[in-house]
């Protein structure tokens, strides 16, 4: 389907018209956003992958997203234009887009609670994404950042530090000097998950598979490396914490971890759980869950100040973006292949 539009009003993106493989990403014209007073047109330098992105390409059930669909939630890059009533920013300055879109009014969201407001959307899921020339937002979404990082650093931020915060510090509630497993050190979640636990004085313990990962991430700052592939990682967790298990477990794995995660959780235990890569149901025995008292903690992204928190704690260098690779825009197809095949080690960004 080839879509004209009018000179001024064309972007390149690289869109899908139907839910499909890698195949579906077509790199072509769009129709370049227009913005209303209270928004801003950002010329997206960066946009970060995330595992989201394959899931919205491949279709989840009962969720709408609009057609023809432009992925990318992480986006860095230079306000372009800004609406009417936006006194804040001019063209030029240099941006992070936060990827959670709310009302701003609700219950929810005054209490930073944004990811449970009723009209809650992310940014490449149920609105329209980074993969292209230009994005919009409203300016509540615009966060102005420094020089000290590249834009493919800056968009290596948003979405997996924010989650990440939101399920150790927030809602897991992680202690200094407490045990806590943190799954795929390689992905990008688990590579700002070892850091932020880090910062936070536990002990790290995570697991990734081969060699030249489990070597980054103890660069990174895991105490405890685990190679899945070849160890049982639950027993390995026990012989490291005196047989008592550990205090917080970083799940977004789903059936193919779950079950080993009970296994090797201390008695009072929490475990996070933010996606299920691996599927989306399992099943569980439900005594151990009552008789050790372990909790388990569902999260869903965090919201607008706890990612302020994040990118202060970046810009003081506490906290670092961990980029594997960059592509250009119109090689996203093969950037996807490469998250599939879970060859990489951080985030891997698109530049536009
Ligand atoms: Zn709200």
């Amino acid at each position: 389907m080839k879509i004209k539009f009018s000179k001024e009003a064309v972007m390149k993106a690289v869109v899908f018209h139907e839910n499909g493989g890698v195949d579906k990403l077509t790199y072509t014209d769009a129709e370049k956003p227009t913005i209303s007073p209270y928004e801003v047109l950002v010329k997206v330098k960066a946009c970060a992958l995330n595992h989201l992105d394959i899931w919205v390409r491949q279709g989840l059930p009962g969720i709408e997203i609009p057609m023809p669909h432009i992925p990318g939630s992480d986006i860095a890059g230079e306000v372009a234009e800004v609406g009417m009533e936006v006194k804040k920013f001019r063209p030029g300055d240099k941006v992070v887009v936060a990827p959670g879109v709310r009302c701003r009014k609700c219950v929810y969201c005054i209490t930073n609670n944004d990811s449970m407001c009723s009209s809650f959307k992310l940014m490449g899921f149920q609105v329209q994404g980074g993969y292209a020339e230009f994005a919009k937002a409203h300016v509540d979404n615009i966060i102005p950042v420094s020089d000290k990082y590249s834009f493919e650093e800056l968009a290596a931020i948003p979405l997996v530090f924010l989650t990440a915060w939101h399920m150790l510090i927030t809602r897991g509630q992680l202690k200094p000097g407490e045990n806590v497993l943190i799954h795929a050190a390689g992905s990008g979640i688990g590579s700002a998950a070892i850091q932020i636990a880090r910062l936070a004085g536990a002990r790290v313990i995570t697991t990734a598979r081969g060699n030249e990962k489990l070597k980054k991430a103890k660069q990174l700052g895991a105490d405890e490396v685990i190679d899945y592939s070849k160890e049982d990682y639950a027993e390995r967790v026990k012989s490291l914490t005196d047989n008592k298990g550990v205090d917080l477990i970083f799940e977004h794995i789903g059936p193919d971890t779950w079950e080993k995660n009970m296994h090797c959780l201390a008695k009072g235990g929490r475990m996070v759980v933010c996606g299920a890569t691996s599927g989306p149901s399992t099943t569980m025995d439900i005594r151990p869950l009552f008789m050790k008292q372990h909790s388990i903690i569902g999260c869903y992204l965090g919201s607008k100040k706890e990612l302020l928190d994040v990118l202060n704690l970046v810009e003081f260098g506490r906290l670092k973006p961990v980029v594997d690779s960059v592509f250009p825009l119109k090689e996203a197809a093969a950037a996807q292949q490469k998250m599939l095949n879970r060859e990489n080690f951080g985030k891997i960004v698109l530049k536009i």
